[in-house]
């Protein structure tokens, strides 16, 4: 499972899963961009694990689509999460959440695939979510995007299994990350209940496992995805929810 002398960037690579995902594939020897707006968050993890940071907003589709990429593993995983009822939804929110988290890896895994093609060897790893297969009500756009990702990580196996290129998706449920322990804070607050009870009566109600997934799992797979032993995995969607999605 070495990834010695391969090249990573992670977007949303400064915090929670993706932190998780670059601090993995650092560890089992890859050279790894930190690629996040938080410019001091990525320069601090990159610092720590020998990597190199890469201070970018996301949203600006114009710089990226002008983009050339040079490595070998693309995690494309930074997101951002609004609830609300469609009726009452942003138009501009819906856009903003569309363009990170189905343009942005478009783009990216466009930059990227002229260079994995010539080297014979890629791998893209879209982090989705058990909402990328399920839907869930007030997600509009969360729910859009992450459908949309599977749909493209799909297509980008078809075209690239012959060049060495593989893309899957990660259906994570919720996991302990700084976006999931707002979402404890704000639904203690909107049903008045103590945090504790979020978690047992709302978000785990339907969990096998009865607990949140952690970061660093989500990691291994990605990393395990990432290596030479899963070539042939590809076009594939990996819930990792503790059973939730089983029900
Ligand atoms: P997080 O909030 O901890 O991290 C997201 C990162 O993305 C942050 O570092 C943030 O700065 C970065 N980011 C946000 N907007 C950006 C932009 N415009 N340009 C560049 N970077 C930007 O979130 P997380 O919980 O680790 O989520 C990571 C991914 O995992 C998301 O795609 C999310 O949808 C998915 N996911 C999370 C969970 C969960 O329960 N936490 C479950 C399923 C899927």
């Amino acid at each position: 499972m070495t990834l010695e002398g391969r090249k990573a960037l992670v977007t949303g690579g400064a915090s929670g899963i993706g932190a998780a995902c670059a601090t993995a594939l650092a560890a089992r020897g890859a050279k790894v961009v930190v690629a996040d707006v938080d410019a001091a968050g990525a320069a601090a993890l990159a610092d720590t694990l020998g990597g190199t940071a890469w201070a970018v907003d996301l949203l600006d589709t114009e710089a990226l689509a002008g983009l050339s990429l040079d490595c070998d593993i693309l995690v494309n995983n930074a997101g951002i999460q609004k609830v609300a009822p469609i009726e009452e939804f942003e138009p501009a929110d819906f856009r903003r959440i569309m363009t990170l988290m189905l343009e942005a890896p478009f783009l990216l895994i466009r930059a990227a695939l002229p260079h994995m093609y010539a080297n014979g060897f890629g791998r893209i790893i879209n982090i989705s979510s058990v909402h990328g297969l399920r839907a869930s009500p007030f997600k509009s756009a969360y729910v859009s995007a992450k459908h949309g990702l599977e749909g493209l990580s799909k297509v980008t196996a078809l075209e690239g299994g012959q060049h060495g290129v593989t893309s899957n998706c990660i259906n994570p449920g919720y996991v302990r990350t700084p976006l999931v322990e707002k979402q404890i804070a704000d639904q203690a607050l909107l049903h008045d209940i103590p945090e504790s009870e979020v978690l047992a009566k709302v978000m785990l109600t339907e969990s096998a496992v009865k607990r949140l997934v952690e970061p660093e799992e989500v990691a291994s797979l990605a990393a395990w995805i990432a290596s030479d032993d899963a070539g042939m995995v590809t076009g594939a969607s990996y819930t990792m929810d503790g059973g939730w999605s089983a029900r």
